[in-house]
């Protein structure tokens, strides 16, 4: 069976390096390696509503922003499908069947669903919207027959559910779709980058983001003020490694190249790692090295973004056209469920 991808991202905010690590480097690695019938990118901006309610404007303003983000990292459009997740309505009607198959108090056990109740203080407010959306992500790669899932781990509770949706309705309806594969990045920090702040992961509803389109001085802001080791307050002070952030992000970003250019007193990450360990490394230092990894990653993403920026006409209708070659393919999905369903009234009445 021929690989079809699917993949997609709520846009709450502009993409960062979370993103960038966790799904964007390998969707493009696939997309140059071409071994797929079909690529899709979906911009969830209805999932986005589920905690934006009342908050359209965000949703409608960052659909742009993330479709640059992605154009500008590299994805292209000729090789991908890019759409937009609320003009494919054939979506919310294979979600309503879908629906029928999952119990509230499984979604309840969902454990990115539990974290990010908590995280945005959803107590007696939840919508059942929000609480849904892993139903409503089941149909939106379900409608595609997609079988490769680019994604972080905060997913991976996502691509279960769907698959427990895939034998609901296979046991029930007879045998339409097959299970699904999460990809995960291998390096396990890229999975999951922490935020600045060293507490969860990098999120943008969360504030703790390097974005792609952060400019020079604000990457160097932000890097400096990354959370490190509380108690290396000296240079010649022991540091520790693990919750160190700048250290998490060398693990995500630095190559040996990277030393060769920007360190050369040190061969690799270990070494840096060490003379950390031991003391006599300062945090400057090591943020300093960060920052012009970072910054070599970005230059040419925000050079891209500004070309793409004049251009925003182009960047929508490439979306309107996107949407549209995955409303035909949804809608295919749809007939074959309804006709599993057996809501295919049309036959009953041929047969008189
Ligand atoms: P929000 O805070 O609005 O949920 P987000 O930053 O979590 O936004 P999403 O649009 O929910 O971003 O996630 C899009 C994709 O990026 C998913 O595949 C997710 O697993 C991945 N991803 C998000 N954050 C990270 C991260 N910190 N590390 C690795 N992958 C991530
Ligand atoms: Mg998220």
């Amino acid at each position: 069976m021929k690989n079809i991808i699917l993949t997609g991202d709520r846009p709450t905010g502009n993409l960062h390096l979370g993103h960038y690590v966790g799904s964007l480097k390998s969707r493009i690695e696939l997309q140059e390696k071409g071994d797929y019938e079909k690529y899709y990118i979906m911009i969830a901006d209805t999932q986005a509503l589920t905690d934006n309610a009342k908050n359209t404007d965000k949703v409608r303003n960052n659909l742009i922003q993330v479709a640059i983000d992605y154009l500008s990292a590299g994805i292209d459009p000729n090789k991908v499908c890019i759409f937009i997740q609320s003009q494919v309505p054939e979506l919310f009607e294979l979600t309503a069947y879908f629906m029928n198959l999952v119990s509230v108090s499984r979604l309840q056990r969902n454990p990115t669903i539990k974290e990010e109740i908590k995280q945005r203080g959803f107590s007696n407010t939840l919508p059942i919207g929000f609480l849904n959306y892993p139903v409503s992500q089941a149909a939106d790669i379900l409608a595609f027959h997609a079988n490769v899932i680019p994604v972080g781990e905060d997913q991976l509770p996502m691509i279960e559910q769907t698959n427990e949706i895939v034998r609901a309705f296979n046991n029930t309806f007879g045998n339409v779709f097959d299970e699904v594969k999460a990809l995960l990045p291998k390096n396990k920090v890229c999975a999951r980058l922490p935020g600045l702040d060293g507490k969860i992961k990098m999120s943008k509803s969360a504030g703790n983001a390097i974005y792609l389109c952060d400019d020079e001085k604000t990457v160097k802001e932000k890097i400096m003020s990354a959370y490190t080791d509380p108690n290396h307050i000296k240079i010649s002070d022991p540091g520790k490694i693990e919750g160190n952030i700048v250290f998490a992000y060398l693990d995500a970003f630095a190559t040996e190249k990277h030393f060769e250019k920007y360190l050369p007193e040190y061969r690799n990450l270990k070494e840096l790692k060490s003379h950390y360990q031991k003391g006599g490394l300062g945090d400057v230092k090591v943020k300093l090295f960060l920052n012009n990894i970072i910054n070599e990653l970005l230059t040419p993403i925000r050079e891209k973004r500004k070309e793409l920026e004049q251009n925003v006409d182009y960047v929508y209708e490439l979306l309107f056209k996107g949407s549209e070659n995955a409303r035909e393919i949804a809608g295919q999905t749809l007939n074959i469920v309804r006709d599993a369903i057996g809501l295919n009234y049309q036959k009953l009445l041929n047969k008189k």
